[in-house]
């Protein structure tokens, strides 16, 4: 018997957290990916709705006025965000979420969780996972040859990079993605085993 849960995925850019995430999800069609908000521009082939729902500054304003988000916050020079309503109706409908969010988001939920100001989201549904790459050097490696990026935007994401890990004691889960076969079989085997408690 399963139990829902609320998972959190962070990591730095370059660590591999979308394609283990993308192969959870094919793989366990009853995980469902919490979809946020941003005020950015869709890039390539993303779709409103399916990869994130992109909204207005002006409708971001008004979800946080309405206190709409479980969590928020400005990555990059663009808000992303969670609506509550995302999560809780999918716990409470007994199916479990995963989330792709910041190190700033994953602080405010672990905090909001663990104060019991969870709106629905009991304790024991939450956990973390931290993705990481083998060193900084494999991370800086893996971002020049992907080659989407400017000089100037690999020395910030880079940067980056380098404050996110300071957060990685925060997290409970931490899964080092050298190859990543064995990285997904530890990362699901977190989950597996979380969600049977
Ligand atoms: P991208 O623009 O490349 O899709 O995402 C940039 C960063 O924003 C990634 O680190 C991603 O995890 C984070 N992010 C995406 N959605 C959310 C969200 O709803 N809340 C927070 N705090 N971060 C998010």
């Amino acid at each position: 018997m399963y139990r829902p849960l609320l998972i959190v995925v962070s990591a730095p850019s370059g660590a591999g957290k979308s394609t283990l995430c993308d192969r959870l999800l094919a793989e366990r069609k009853d995980i469902h990916y919490s979809i946020s908000c941003t005020t950015r521009q869709p890039r390539g082939l993303e779709l409103d709705g399916r990869d994130y729902s992109f909204i207005t500054d002006i409708q971001f304003q008004k979800y946080i006025k309405e206190d709409a988000f479980l969590e928020y916050a400005s990555v990059h020079g663009n808000m992303y965000g969670t609506l509550k309503r995302t999560v809780t109706d999918a716990l409470a409908e007994g199916i479990t979420v995963v989330m792709d969010i910041d190190i700033q988001g994953a602080k405010q939920i672990r905090d909001h969780v663990r104060l019991g100001h969870s709106d629905g989201i009991p304790v024991e549904a939450f956990m973390d996972i931290f993705i990481v790459p083998p060193s900084m050097d494999e991370l800086e490696r893996r971002i020049r040859t992907r080659g989407e990026d400017e000089p100037d935007a690999i020395i910030c994401r880079l940067d980056n990079a380098r404050k996110e890990m300071e957060s990685v004691d925060e997290y409970s889960h931490v899964v080092v993605n050298s190859d990543l076969d064995t990285a997904y079989a530890e990362f699901q085997g977190i989950i597996e085993g979380a969600s049977k408690g």
